[in-house]
C-alpha cells in the first residue's frame, strides 16, 4: 500500500495538520511540531495531545504514515561545543514531542561541518548525537534525510548515510528519507526508468531499503548534479514525471510515507490524485 501526502500546516496547533492532509485527499502527511524557525517553543499540551491523536485516528492516519520533520536550526555535527550542545537539547525535545503524539518517527537533516571540521568526524559526531538522543527518549527512530550538498551540509551521498547508520547503537531506531529532488542534485540521476533502477540499486547496495522510512517528492528547479536545492512541483522541474511513476509503481516504496514538499500547495490536490492514479490506488 502506499502512502501518498504532503508537508501540510499545522497551523494554530498540530492536531490541524491531519485535517490538512485529509483536505487534500492525502493518506500520508509530514509536519513540525512546533515553529521550525525557532529554538524555543512552549511545549505540548495534553489537550493538543489528546485532539491530534483523535483526529489523526478519526481520518484514518497510522503513525507509520505521519512523518514529523525538527526544525532547520538543529545541526547535530556543529564544529563548536556550545551549539552543538544546543542542538542536541533540541533535538531530544523534538524527539519527545513525537513521541507524546504516539509517532514513530522523526525526519531531520543529518548536519553540516562548517569548513571547522573533516567530514569523517563531522560524521562521528551527528551519530554520537542520535546516539545520545535515542539514550533518552524510547520509541522514535531518527530518520536521517539525505541532503543536495548545499553549502556544507552533510548527507548528499549514500555512503553518509550508511557511515552515521554503522555508528548508530540501536540499528532498530535509525532509518533513512530520501528526497528525490536532493537525490538528483546531489548527483543521482532519476531521469527515466533506467536511471531510477541505477541509483536505486545503488541505495540498496550502500544503504539498503529496509532503512528506507520515507521518501520527499519533489521535482528540482535545478539541473543534476547543481548540488542546489530547489523543490520544483511534479513535471515542472528536471526530474520528471517519469521518477514519479517508477516509485509509485515499485514496491520497495510501500507502507511508507511519501511526501510532497512541493513549492506549489495549490497542486498538491491534483499531485496526489495522479500519484495515487500511478499508484493503482484510483483509476
Ligand atoms: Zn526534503
Ligand atoms: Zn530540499
Amino acid at each position: 500500500m502506499k502512502y501518498i501526502g504532503a508537508h501540510v500546516s499545522a497551523a494554530g496547533g498540530v492536531f490541524n495538520a491531519p485535517l490538512n492532509a485529509v483536505e487534500i485527499g492525502a493518506t500520508a502527511f509530514a509536519l513540525f511540531t512546533k515553529n521550525q524557525k525557532q529554538w524555543k517553543s512552549s511545549p505540548l499540551t495534553n489537550d493538543a495531545i489528546a485532539k491530534f491523536k483523535t483526529n489523526c485516528e478519526e481520518n484514518n492516519f497510522s503513525p507509520k504514515q505521519i512523518l514529523p520533520h525538527d526544525s532547520y536550526l538543529i545541526n547535530l555535527g556543529h564544529p563548536e561545543a556550545e551549539k552543538l550542545e544546543k542542538s542536541r537539547a533540541a533535538f531530544i525535545d523534538e524527539l519527545q514531542r513525537c513521541q507524546q503524539l504516539g509517532l514513530i518517527y522523526l525526519n531531520f537533516h543529518p548536519g553540516t561541518h562548517l569548513k571547522q571540521m573533516s567530514e569523517t568526524d563531522c560524521l562521528s559526531r551527528i551519530a554520537e548525537s542520535i546516539n545520545l538522543a535515542l539514550q533518552q527518549v524510547p520509541d522514535v527512530i531518527a530518520v536521517i534525510e539525505n541532503t543536495a550538498g548545499q553549502g556544507s551540509n552533510l548527507g548528499y551521498r549514500f555512503d553518509h548515510l550508511a557511515e552515521i547508520i554503522e555508528q548508530v547503537k540501536d540499528k532498530s531506531r535509525v532509518g533513512v528519507c530520501l528526497d528525490t529532488c536532493h537525490t538528483f542534485v546531489s548527483g543521482y540521476d532519476l531521469r527515466g526508468a533506467e536511471a531510477c533502477e541505477k541509483t536505486f540499486a545503488e541505495f540498496e547496495r550502500v544503504v539498503g531499503f529496509k532503512y528506507l522510512k520515507g521518501m520527499h517528492i519533489n521535482d528540482s528547479k535545478t539541473p543534476y548534479g547543481s548540488k542546489v536545492d530547489r523543490h520544483a512541483p511534479l513535471g515542472a522541474g528536471e526530474i520528471g514525471w517519469d521518477c514519479f511513476k517508477y516509485i509509485m509503481a515499485d514496491s520497495r516504496f510501500d507502507g511508507i510515507p511519501l511526501v510532497l514538499e512541493t513549492t506549489n500547495p495549490e497542486l498538491w490536490p491534483e499531485e496526489i490524485s495522479e500519484l495515487k492514479r500511478l499508484a493503482g490506488l484510483t483509476h
